[in-house]
């Protein structure tokens, strides 16, 4: 599970962080709320936890905004301002969930947990695509299992086929975005997939598109 933080208070957001990591939870946290936007419309994160008052754009414009723009990611809203009018604001703008401070860490530890066990707007298990059957819940693509990063792309890749997906949003995808500049573990992995998909005899093939990534196609 990988969360996105937003919180400009240093010390709680170390304390926060802590006994997150110890709950098995990473976390990319940030002070600033303009560098939260930016990180926060990445589609790696399994949740955001947004503090509302940030210094230059709020955390309710993040959240606005978000939405807006369609990003589903499950958002726990914190704020110091415990009124209800504050919830219902956050609750309206398409919050999932909100915390008053001070709170346990635990209580938000807990809040995120079900908030991601919440099953997405399709409960897919099975996501397929020309002569391929992807299964989520044991990595097998067909009868072949995939390694967890293998099973990462791939379902990147089949989540939206006929689409280029870069080199870079799959490596951040599925390592981090720690892992800038580490392009060629794609590119290994993604030779791995072919291994597989020739096993298979598929007829799906995952084409490069010269200096812009992949795609899964269904025809060569
Ligand atoms: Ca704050």
């Amino acid at each position: 599970m990988r969360i996105l933080y937003v919180e400009d208070e240093k010390f709680l957001a170390d304390a926060v962080i802590h006994v997150l990591d110890k709950s098995g939870i990473s976390v990319d946290w940030t002070a600033d709320g303009e560098e939260g936007l930016d990180l926060a419309v990445k589609p790696i994160y399994d949740a955001i936890v947004l503090d509302v008052m940030l210094p230059g754009i709020s955390g309710f414009d993040i959240l606005k905004t978000l939405r807006e723009r369609n990003i589903k990611t499950p958002i726990i809203m914190l704020s110091a301002l415990s009124q209800a009018e504050d919830k219902i604001k956050g609750l309206n703008f398409g919050a999932d969930d909100y915390l008053a401070k001070p709170f346990k860490t635990s209580e938000l530890v807990a809040r995120l947990r079900a908030l991601i066990r919440r099953p997405p707007l399709q409960d897919e298990k099975v996501i397929s695509f020309g002569d391929l059957y992807y299964n989520l819940k044991d990595r097998t693509l067909n009868d072949i299992h995939l390694s967890e990063k293998e099973a990462a792309i791939m379902e990147s890749l089949l989540k939206n086929p006929d689409h280029v997906q870069s080199k870079e949003y799959l490596l951040a995808h599925v390592w981090g975005t720690e892992s800038i500049g580490e392009e060629n573990y794609v590119e290994v992995y993604i030779s791995y997939l072919r291994k597989k998909l020739k096993k298979l005899n598929s007829k799906c093939k995952i084409k490069t598109i010269r200096s812009l990534g992949y795609k899964l196609c269904s025809k060569s």
